[in-house]
């Protein structure tokens, strides 16, 4: 019987569910591990799963300062989607993509991967043109991509204001039908139990305050609160944290910035809002959640920032975009916003290789969009660690790039963070 299954619930129903075990041990730190991950979010069990997954790399710890799920992968809006222009990102993204469509089996724990799509809304005839060469180039990868009219968007998402009156008349759309939402925190918990049945120790409370070396300056382990762990290779995968954990191996520049995300959820509604929708003419973007809330976001808070908790002036300038989209939900309640860290890269798109110092490998620079990287991003960090080179998927995203100048702008924006 699986551990998992409709047989495991009746059973452990019938004896007074005193029989589930854990969903991860409670592991003690060993003295020395193959491979040490730093960071126990999202793409770090995601990675210590497929290490033991895919390259039977097992002596694996995965390091974590807090809890499992307390980091960006528990505070995110869940937004799933390979709607990419550029070929390096489009791939990625869409393996991403094809690994969420079999997690929840894969895991055998349901990420509640729902492919309810993401429309992307279009206010000008120019976003339109531009809209209509993503979704052919998404078209010529084999990504699903739908271009709408003003009416086909009307008819998929009544709630939304498309009259021509409007303070940014909606001109169409672009739809990923395979796009959607997963349950964040089932993700963490369900990569966690896949690794830990694998043999990997997760290890909750454990900071990692400093890097050992050797005499050649390669990484020979950590330095953490419960004391110094040797290690063949150390993984960073800290997300917002990532100048900080890297400054303790003496990095002190890094292509990134860390600022507040906030997110924010309304009281529960009856099923209302059947997809994810991305407003064109600022940013913002609102799915509904199984629960019934609307779970929304808009831009960062716009200064560097190591809180997890967001400042008021976003929240009138999120709350204002929303009622300019969909004016009926005005009478909403708020029920709870958060923030979380995130780790924006200067040209929007993500950090997978080996480096920056002998012994280490980093992935970083996820920016509003690592938890649909999630997948991907630990299968590639994966391989990347286990044979010392970057995968095919992941081989444009090194740190050389932003010396070299080849580097992945997907909107054309510039080095602004706050503008990818
Ligand atoms: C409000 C918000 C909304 C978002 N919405 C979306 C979305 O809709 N779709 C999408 O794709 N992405 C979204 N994101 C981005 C996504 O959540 C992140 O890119 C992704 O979760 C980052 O990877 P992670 O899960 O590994 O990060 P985290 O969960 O933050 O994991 C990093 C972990 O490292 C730990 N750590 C830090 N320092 C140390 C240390 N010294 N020692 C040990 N452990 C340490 C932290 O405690 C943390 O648990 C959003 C993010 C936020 C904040």
């Amino acid at each position: 019987m699986a551990e998992y299954s409709v047989f495991s619930l009746i059973a452990n129903a019938l004896t007074g569910n005193r029989s589930w075990k854990p969903a991860w041990r409670a592991a003690t730190p060993k003295p020395r591990y193959d491979v040490i991950i730093v960071g126990g979010g999202g793409h770090g069990l995601a990675t210590a799963y497929y290490l033991a997954k895919e390259h039977g790399i097992t002596d694996v710890a995965v390091l974590e300062k807090g809890y499992v799920g307390g980091g960006n992968v528990g505070r995110n809006t869940t937004i799933v989607r390979s709607n990419y222009l550029l070929p390096a990102n489009s791939h990625f993204y869409e393996w991403s993509m094809k690994l969420w469509e079999g997690l929840s089996h894969d895991l055998n724990y349901n990420v509640m991967f729902s492919q309810r799509g993401v429309l992307n809304l279009a206010h000008s005839p120019a976003q339109m043109d531009a809209y209509a060469r993503r979704g052919n180039a998404m078209r010529l990868a084999g990504i699903d991509a739908e271009l709408m009219t003003r009416e086909d968007v009307a008819r998929f998402v009544p709630d939304l204001d498309v009259s021509p009156d409007a303070r940014f008349p909606v001109h169409g759309g672009l739809l990923q039908p395979r796009g959607g939402t997963a349950r964040h925190d089932a993700v963490a918990w369900g990569f966690a139990r896949g690794a830990d049945r694998r043999g990997v120790d997760i290890i909750e409370n454990c900071e990692v305050i400093g890097f050992l070396r050797d005499g050649t300056g390669r990484i020979t382990g950590v330095e953490t609160t419960r004391g110094e762990i040797g290690a063949g290779k150390v993984g960073v995968a800290v997300a917002g944290s990532t100048s900080q954990v890297l400054s303790l191996a003496g990095i002190q520049h890094l292509p990134i910035e860390s600022h507040v995300l906030q997110a924010f959820v309304s009281e529960p509604l009856k099923p209302l809002l059947d997809t994810v929708v991305t407003f064109g003419a600022g940013h913002l973007y609102i799915s509904q959640s199984d629960k019934g809330g609307l779970v929304f976001g808009g831009d960062i808070d716009g200064y560097n920032s190591y809180a997890q908790r967001g400042n008021l002036p976003i929240v009138e300038d999120v709350a204002s975009l929303l009622l300019t989209m969909f004016p009926s939900y005005g009478r909403l309640r708020l029920l709870r916003s958060w923030g979380g860290i995130m780790d924006m890269s200067m040209d929007g798109s993500p950090i997978i290789t080996t480096g920056p110092l002998p012994g280490m490998y980093l992935n970083s620079g996820w920016c509003y969009g690592g938890f649909k990287a999630t997948p991907a991003s630990g299968w590639c960090f994966a391989w990347t660690i286990a044979r010392d080179a970057p995968h095919d998927l992941n081989a444009a995203f090194t740190l050389d790039r932003f010396h070299s100048g080849a580097v992945i702008d997907e909107r054309g924006a510039g080095p602004v963070p706050w503008h990818h």
